[in-house]
């Protein structure tokens, strides 16, 4: 069975939130049209505490885009942002939320970031994604969201290392882009991991594989 990973369409990561990634309220209408030619379809939710290591603010004398060491791994600094019960970490008004089967919360550790949905980015703690999907006999994920070069990355990656056929919907995720081709290279990085990129007119209605 194939089932829809929807990442942190959350109103920090569009245009006029925290940490907007470019064009980010673009993709929803795909989205929205996607989920109706998937059997399942779940969603994460960055949801950080307001003292999470990956906001500047967290640091002294540190400005945002700086690298630091975080307990042994390098975290980029963002800004404050997908703050747990705040607006911008709600997802966006205009997402198709009832479509949503299970909604799987990442980065509430404050001494690890989350890129993945599956796993922090110290790969400690699970979410329990992966075990929710086997459960539900998914053999094939298709990856769609916020950002590209992030959490759509890390996401598509450690789903193909849990076992998945994993896609990613290519027009249906926009890049932070922190450098202009860091879209691109997230792309390639993806393919080379074995994950394939589709582009949303190619996905075949309700359910033949
Ligand atoms: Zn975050």
């Amino acid at each position: 069975m194939r089932a829809l990973i929807v990442v942190d369409i959350q109103n920090d990561f569009l245009p006029g939130g925290a940490l907007a990634v470019n064009e980010g309220h673009l993709i929803i209408p795909v989205v929205n049209g996607l989920m109706s030619k998937f059997e399942l379809v779940v969603a994460t939710q960055d949801w950080h505490p307001a003292n999470h290591q990956s906001f500047a603010s967290n640091h002294s004398e540190k400005e945002v885009g700086e690298v630091v060491d975080l307990y042994g791994l390098p975290q980029i600094l963002w800004p404050d942002h997908c703050v747990q019960h705040s607006r911008g970490a709600e997802f966006s008004d205009d997402l198709n939320t009832s479509a949503f089967s299970q909604v799987f919360q990442k980065g509430t550790d404050p001494r690890v970031d989350s890129y993945s949905g599956f796993f922090d980015n110290g790969r400690k703690n699970d979410t329990g994604m992966a075990d929710y999907l086997k459960t539900k006999k998914v053999s094939h994920v298709y990856v769609v969201g916020l950002a590209t070069d992030y959490c759509v990355k890390y996401t598509a990656l450690d789903a193909v290392s849990v076992g998945f056929k994993t896609s990613v919907v290519s027009d249906a995720t926009r890049a932070v882009n922190l450098q202009p081709e860091d879209y691109n290279t997230a792309l390639q990085d993806m393919s080379k991991a074995g994950v394939l990129i589709v582009e949303s007119k190619d996905i075949s209605p309700l359910s033949i594989d």
